[in-house]
């Protein structure tokens, strides 16, 4: 199946959606049902103008579900079909493949920060696989636990920017459509991740209490 991100126009990128949308019909769990189409989906929910919100990188699952108020018809029209993230943290939302097909149109700062995050996921992962068994700081629950940034995301990225200004201000694409460092800005992005890896302080935390923090946009695990 094509990747979201192999189509020329949106207008192709849409007909190819409404066609597959045609072709899967309603769906309580794509991932099982059509691996597949879940993964362009997941793709495409990438380029959702609000995927940080949205907590498209939270996505265990997608579903396909009828609009509430639409009547059940033989033949259900593209636009009764309503799109459902299911995320790790057990809560559902919708969320709408028409901005998804427009795609954002995102200021550099915007994703320069998503490749910056993007970048220090090795360190989240390996800080997450380094505690195992560690409960939440605050309240010592192991349910929903995500890794937080003692000192902000956003100050430790400031300061690096500061100390930075030359930024790259064009991006590529992973496999999962989300922004990452090109190849030949691989010293910037390498003097980030040392300076994330010196500076950087983590803490294991679960979703609630990382909410309640004003610096909630942790990874979460
Ligand atoms: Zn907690």
């Amino acid at each position: 199946m094509k990747h979201p991100e192999e189509f020329d126009t949106t207008e192709e990128l849409r007909d190819f959606v409404v066609h597959t949308i045609r072709s899967t019909g309603l769906c309580k769990s794509l991932k099982n049902e059509h691996p597949e189409v879940y993964d362009f989906f997941l793709s495409l929910f990438q380029r959702h103008p609000e995927k940080e919100r949205k907590e498209v990188a939270l996505t265990t699952d997608i579903s396909i579900r009828r609009f509430p108020k639409a009547k059940p018809q033989a033949v259900q029209p593209i636009q009764d079909h309503q799109f459902f993230l299911h995320r790790s943290n057990g809560t559902e939302d919708s969320i709408s493949w028409v901005s998804c097909v427009k795609g954002a149109i995102n200021p550099v700062g915007k994703r320069l920060n998503w490749a910056m995050r993007q970048s220090i996921e090795g360190q989240i992962r390996e800080f997450r696989a380094a505690h195992p068994n560690t409960p939440c700081e605050f309240c010592h629950t192991y349910e929903n636990r995500t890794v937080d940034h003692i000192k902000k995301f956003r100050d430790l990225k400031d300061e690096f920017l500061n100390a930075h200004p030359n930024h790259p201000t064009e991006f590529g694409k992973n496999e999962l459509a989300q922004e990452i460092f090109r190849p030949e800005d691989a010293a910037f992005e390498t003097a980030w991740q040392e300076y994330h890896r010196t500076h950087a302080s983590l803490r294991i935390l679960c979703k609630p209490c990382n909410m309640k923090l004003d610096n909630y946009g942790a990874f979460h695990i």
